[in-house]
């Protein structure tokens, strides 16, 4: 029984590489300095990987930036734009990689960066290749060959990772219309094969080819193409030993063309699908000679692994397969787990009886080479004290009172359809609303926070480390608080908002108040480049022990006589964006928070606030990878989202925000929520977006966003009205809002205020068309 690893952490333990490639960027440090931080990074992670027992090692897992722009440069697959830069400007691989990334802007040349998107189901975000009908591709880059010998180098037995052909065409974009992706194969593969022959040649033993796209849907002609292309490599190159990796899904239809691949190893997820394994014994696969890798240890989330159940899946497998057929391993890369448990050292942060449950990515390796210990039937009393003790902590956990909220459980089994419900349907709801509120028609609103200067940062910053006093503090932002108000005012919008200055991020924020969150102090997770995020863990029942926001807003409403919108955070958006328990169901976990919420929304009505925004932006991202699960989700996150708002009467007026996202294939789902009103991102999609509410009839109202914040540039008042123009010939006027199309806490003051005047100039331009 052999243990491999798919991957490790690239971003260093303390953030090395963040922190020198924005150096390197900012010109700081010169190129030589960021390769020496990124050489130390890959060979501690190999060390500390040999440490723990892994016999094959993955090499070419570190990236700069990304490893799918990687391909794109192991490939040649650099769109045309660039050509100048590698031809003229002469950049190395190393500075094209962070011009396709970040775009180029320097001595009047003027380079967009490439589309980036969300990598699976994950938070971490990939760039999209881009592919022409005529596309050419060549061995362009030599990376993968570099690391597998510095690896060598240092008494590493490393396995080359790559990502394989096809997920690496259907993870891309054509850039052209009338041809598809999957036709490039026959370009490519004759690249991938030269590459795994040099390899080859430098004796590579094992080789990692990951098929992520496994996990999706595939058609006929996909799958058929997996038939075929891992045919011709084992053709080309009988001798290599591929192990074919997929995760964060079971194989499902694709199983069965799956096993019938000419690989070395099949590495399966059994954390996301642990029925896949006896779906396998159960067929011809058992007598075949194909060995199967079993992702045990879950790579997605911080929970220590339960070995006697690992354990029993392990003997399963051994017993119908024999041990030499079968290797340990995590369920996916550990790129997308926290680096080291070890460096949360601070008690009161996260407590002694919390942190024993945990395992992060360093800790996951010991546990890969402990269950293949174990489960080689090794006896040392070292080992068996190991199982004890991981028995003792997993029960610790099953019983926890930290964890076991038995009023929580009980709200939670008692809630009812009506729960779900608005006490009367929108057209009714609408009238009270109306009536009560007084709006114009086009009110104009924005989605909640305002410029998170460097100021109100280090606010935050001095305050938490006791430098200013909780009064002190409390009253900058206060102040803070009622320039915005006053400001917002002064330019005639009809809705405001108190600018979210309190907030670190709209997840931590309100998980530091709920019951049965903990945050980590450097529990840090690549989300895309140099950016990575420390997502807060919600290890026990949810619930809220008192306001959190009602004294914010009450505080903005007591300042003006015009509508204060209250912000809250969605719980599907909260559940989205953290660590969350594996102990119950995920749908359990989202309800208990949307009661929380619910609880909020009903505090904030009481203290006289008539308009709630209750922001979902990650819905479309909790989405199942395959289309068949869809419906399950859809149903209990947009129940939760309805518990979270209907604690209220009619004419409180619930709002609901979301980021970019396609929504024709969830339009239902979306009106299912209900909201009274919901603002979108549509700028850059010149209103494109809202095609899916107005062919649906969406009956509620809706702000499609009429600008752009992610970038300082100003719209024009004319820009405006004519995207609000175009609104306006598919859905009716009465049911129309006019905002920015997200927060504008990215955003400087000066911007912000500019682009806001001519949008309520915009405003009152189009009521004077009615
Ligand atoms: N209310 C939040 C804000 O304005 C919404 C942010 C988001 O949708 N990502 O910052
Ligand atoms: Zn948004």
């Amino acid at each position: 029984m052999q243990t491999h690893n798919l991957g490790y952490p690239r971003i260093g333990k303390h953030r090395e590489l963040k922190k020198a490639n924005e150096q390197y960027w900012a010109g700081k440090i010169p190129a030589h300095q960021l390769e020496q931080t990124a050489r130390t990074i890959r060979s501690y992670n190999w060390q500390l990987q040999k440490q723990a027992g892994i016999d094959w090692i993955p090499c070419n897992d570190f990236s700069f930036y990304d490893h799918v722009l990687d391909t794109c440069l192991l490939t040649g697959a650099i769109p045309e734009r660039y050509h100048t830069l590698i031809v003229d400007k002469k950049l190395n691989d190393l500075d094209l990689a962070f011009s396709m990334a970040r775009g180029y802007q320097k001595e009047g040349v003027d380079i967009t960066a490439m589309e980036m998107t969300k990598w699976l189901d994950t938070n971490y975000h990939y760039i999209v290749p881009e592919f022409k009908a005529n596309q050419k591709f060549s061995f362009f880059n030599q990376k993968v060959v570099k690391e597998f010998l510095e690896a060598n180098k240092e008494g590493i037995q490393a396995k080359p990772v790559l990502l394989g052909p096809i997920s690496f065409l259907l993870l891309g974009k054509e850039k052209e219309a009338n041809f598809n992706r999957l036709d490039l194969i026959d370009n490519l593969l004759p690249v991938y094969l030269e590459v795994l022959k040099q390899l080859d040649q430098h004796e590579a033993y094992y080789i990692q080819l990951d098929e992520p796209c496994l996990a999706l849907d595939l058609s006929d002609r996909e799958r058929q193409t997996f038939t075929k292309v891992y045919q011709k490599i084992k053709q080309t190159l009988p001798q290599l030993h591929i192990i074919l990796s997929s995760y964060f899904e079971c194989y499902g239809k694709n199983l069965s063309t799956v096993l019938s691949l000419p690989v070395h190893t099949i590495h399966l997820d059994l954390v996301r699908c642990p029925a896949q394994l006896d779906d396998i014994l159960a067929t011809e696969f058992t007598k075949s000679r194909t060995q199967l890798s079993l992702g045990v240890v879950d790579g997605r989330n911080i929970w220590k692994n339960d070995f006697s159940h690992s354990l029993a899946i392990i003997n399963k497998a051994v017993n119908a397969l024999g041990k030499e057929r079968i290797w340990i391993a995590p369920s996916c890369s550990l790129l997308h787990s926290p680096c080291d448990l070890d460096l949360e050292t601070n008690e009161k942060v996260l407590t002694p009886e919390i942190k024993q449950w945990m395992a992060f990515a360093k800790q996951k390796l010991y546990e890969v080479n402990t269950l293949r210990q174990l489960a080689n039937g090794n006896n040392s009393s070292e080992l068996q004290a190991a199982l004890v003790q991981n028995q003792q902590c997993i029960a610790n956990r099953q019983t926890s009172s930290l964890i076991h909220n038995q009023p929580v459980k009980q709200r939670v089994a008692a809630i009812t359809e009506k729960d779900a419900q608005r006490i009367n349907s929108f057209s009714l709801r609408k009238e009270k609303q109306h009536a009560a509120l007084g709006l114009p028609l086009f009110p104009t609103t924005t989605i909640g926070s305002f410029p998170q200067t460097k100021e109100v940062r280090n606010w935050r910053a001095r305050w938490k480390k006791a430098e200013l006093t909780d009064a002190e503090y409390n009253k900058l932002l206060k102040d803070e608080t009622e320039k915005a108000v006053r400001w917002q005012e002064a330019i005639g919008l009809d809705v405001l908002v108190h600018g979210e200055f309190e907030r670190n991020d709209m997840v931590e924020y309100f998980g530091e108040q709920l019951a049965g969150f903990v945050f980590t102090e450097n529990g840090w997770v690549q989300s895309y480049g140099s950016r990575c995020v420390k997502p807060p863990v919600i290890y026990g029942d949810v619930h809220r022990p008192a306001p959190m926001t009602v004294a914010w807003s009450s505080y903005a409403q007591s300042l003006t006589t015009k509508w204060m919108k209250g912000m809250l955070t969605g719980p599907v958006t909260i559940l989205q964006w953290s660590f969350v328990r594996n102990d119950q169901p995920r749908s359990e976990t989202c309800t208990q928070i949307a009661l929380a919420i619910r609880d909020e929304v009903v505090d904030l009505e009481k203290a006289g606030i008539k308009i709630i925004q209750i922001d979902e932006p990650a819905i479309r991202e909790g989405l199942p990878l395959r289309k068949e699960n869809w419906q399950q989700y859809l149903d209990w996150a947009v129940r939760a989202f309805r518990v979270s708002a209907s604690g209220v009467q009619d004419d409180t007026q619930i709002h609901t925000h979301m980021c970019y996202s396609e929504f024709n294939d969830i339009i239902q789902h979306i009106a299912d929520m209900d909201a009274d009103v919901i603002t979108i991102e549509t700028s850059r999609s010149q209103m494109e977006l809202l095609d899916a509410f107005a062919a649906f009839q969406y009956p509620n109202e809706i702000g499609p966003g009429v600008y752009d914040i992610h970038s300082p540039r100003v719209p024009s008042k004319a820009e405006m009205v004519s995207l609000m123009e175009k609104a306006r010939a598919v859905v009716p006027t009465e049911q129309l809002w006019v905002n920015p199309d997200c927060g504008l806490k990215t955003r400087g003051w000066d911007e912000t205020k500019a682009a806001l005047e001519e949008m309520v100039n915009a405003a009152e331009e189009l009521r004077q068309t009615v």
